[in-house]
């Protein structure tokens, strides 16, 4: 999947007053809300989605003095992501201090109005996450801007799904050979875990010529063949599946 990406330009965003922090890498991506009303019209509307945008824009730099938006990325419902700071520049929207850690993404969902987000807000916001890893060293963490900060941010729903993994919607029910949407569920040992995503894990491993069982069990030799797949693709060495690993198993080509 290509990101559709609305440039800066496209959306009309004002100059930055002044210049970037940089950053090279990042532990991940913290998710946000407006934490405002935001009209369900823009579900049928783009050009609402790029109004709105322009006033985060304004709102940030007159309001709160800030020299850009605060946002990296901004993801809206027709599966299109907006390109904020951008990738290798500090936000400033996770908190003071807390910019360093992880690259800001909002999801165009409020408080009021269009509260839940949509599968394709959802898409979109994985999209800018798999941009910001490509293009700015994002690391795996997937977090919402109430963890370490005290808000709402980013609404229970929004939050919900962050909770669970930040799932690809639909997935992980996806054709042979394509890649399979991470189940939102990381696989470690001990305990011993069971289940279909084990499965669809193990047999993706032995498609890649790792000698192990399809037998939906993740015990000790699955972590083995984990923990050897993350050293042959720099990897953190964890012998635990996470979303990183996952992606991994389908994105990177076998050597
Ligand atoms: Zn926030
Ligand atoms: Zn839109």
């Amino acid at each position: 999947m290509t990101i559709d990406l609305v440039t800066r330009r496209e959306w009309g965003a004002k100059e930055p007053r002044g210049s970037y922090g940089r950053l090279t890498s990042t532990r991940g991506v913290k998710v946000h809300y407006t934490g405002g009303q935001v009209s369900p019209d823009i579900v049928g509307d783009h050009a609402r989605c790029v109004a709105m945008v322009k006033s985060i824009q304004t709102h940030h730099m007159s309001g709160n003095g800030w020299m850009d938006i605060g946002y990296s990325m901004v993801a809206c419902p027709h599966r299109k992501v907006f390109e904020g700071r951008g990738p290798g520049r500090l936000p400033a929207a996770n908190g003071a201090g807390l910019n360093s850690g992880h690259y800001a993404v909002l999801g165009l969902v409020g408080s009021s109005g269009l509260i839940e987000p949509t599968d394709d807000i959802l898409h979109a916001i994985l999209d800018a996450v798999e941009y910001l890893r490509d293009r700015g060293g994002a690391g795996s963490e997937i977090k919402g801007h109430r963890d370490g900060y005290s808000t709402d941010c980013p609404g229970g729903p929004l939050y919900a799904w962050v909770r669970k993994g930040a799932p690809r919607p639909g997935g992980p029910a996806t054709p042979e050979g394509q890649p399979t949407a991470f189940p939102g569920r990381i696989l470690t040992y001990p305990p011993l875990m069971k289940g279909d995503d084990v499965r669809i894990w193990q047999r993706q491993m032995r498609k890649r010529g790792w000698n192990l069982d399809v037998d939906g069990l993740y015990g000790e030799r699955s972590r083995q063949v984990c923990r050897d797949f993350q050293k042959e693709k720099r990897l953190p060495v964890t012998g635990a599946v996470d979303r990183a690993t996952w992606e991994a198993a389908w994105r990177e080509p076998v050597v």
